[in-house]
């Protein structure tokens, strides 16, 4: 299908941008980032924008960098421009394992970290894996910066703290050098999509676990952090039946009456899967971790 028409602006600078949201902010104003989810939405008529303002090719939002303890993450890096910088991989294991996971090489060619999580598809790979490196999303709107911890981010489907004139500049992760990170995924046969994926990163102090963040995506319309995991695992010592035990209480604080359910999978299938793919993560997250635990 063909989209409805639409203005079409390329901002050159993020002033620019935003001056263009706030002139069309009596309009249906959508910002285009990849385009691999607002252009299959527009063509399937789910989204009608008066408006498009791309930003994809605004230098100063594309890039990675480590300033200090902190990586940041350009808004507009796609996920492989992220996935080919070292540092990535080093200082934010469980994100870039998530990211490795979205899509295939084409979506990964084209989407971008800031689309992705501005998007907030719960069925999406990194609100689990931002909730787990414990990310800060920074905005910028009409009154300036603002920095978004990603615990006080996601909201509901396709909603999360933005407000309309806001764009996602960059988001900033907490090295986690020193941790193992995961994320284990199962993928929708039909889309690729995440049916339920979990994000862990692990710190460990010898044999013990001295923190851990989980997170998931694809269980509530959300992502989600699964305390329980965590707290279960903080003092352990991450061999097989650690996983196993915390892994168990992964739903406890999963309302399963909130959780998805459709034609992919019911609410309690995906309390399974969810249980299941937590075991991996850590498990995955375990095998990585140094030195090794003692099985
Ligand atoms: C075939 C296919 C398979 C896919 N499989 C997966 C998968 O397995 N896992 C997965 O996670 N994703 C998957 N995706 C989605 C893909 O990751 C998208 O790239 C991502 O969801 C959105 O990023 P984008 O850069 O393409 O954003 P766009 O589609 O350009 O924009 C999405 C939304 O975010 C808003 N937005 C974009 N940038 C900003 C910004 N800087 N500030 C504020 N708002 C902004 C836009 O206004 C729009 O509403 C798939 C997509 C396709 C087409």
């Amino acid at each position: 299908m063909f989209p409805d028409e639409f203005d079409y602006y390329a901002a050159e600078s993020v002033p620019e941008a935003l001056e263009l949201l706030d002139e069309h902010s009596d309009a249906e104003t959508e910002l285009l980032a990849g385009g691999h989810s607002l252009l299959p939405a527009m063509k399937s008529g789910l989204s009608s924008p008066d408006v498009l303002i791309d930003v994809s090719g605004i230098d100063a939002l594309h890039g990675v960098s480590v300033e200090g303890d902190t990586l940041s993450i350009g808004a507009m890096t796609t996920y492989s421009d992220l996935l080919d910088v070292d540092a990535a991989h080093e200082h934010a294991p469980a994100f870039t394992a998530a990211v490795e996971q979205v899509g295939d090489e084409q979506v990964r060619n084209r989407g971008t970290v800031g689309g992705n999580l501005a998007h907030a598809d719960p069925a999406s790979d990194l609100p689990g894996a931002a909730l787990a490196s414990d990310a800060t999303v920074v905005a910028e709107g009409p009154d300036g910066e603002r920095e978004i911890p990603i615990d006080d981010y996601f909201f509901g489907m396709y909603a999360t703290a933005l407000d309309p004139g806001e764009l996602v500049t960059r988001v900033e992760i907490p090295s986690a050098a020193d941790a193992a990170g995961a994320y284990a995924k199962k993928p929708s046969p039909s889309s690729g999509y995440a049916m339920v994926g979990v994000a862990a990163l692990i710190e460990t102090d010898g044999d013990t676990v001295t923190g851990a963040r989980v997170g998931a995506n694809g269980v509530l319309d959300h992502g989600v952090r699964l305390e329980p995991v965590e707290e279960a695992l903080v003092g352990s010592t991450l061999d097989d039946d650690a996983v196993e035990v915390a892994a168990s209480v992964a739903t406890d604080e999963v309302d399963e009456m909130m959780m998805m359910s459709d034609l992919q999978a019911s609410a309690e299938f995906r309390a399974t899967l969810l249980e299941a793919y937590t075991k991996r993560a850590l498990a995955a997250a375990a095998d990585t971790a140094t030195p090794r635990a003692a099985d």
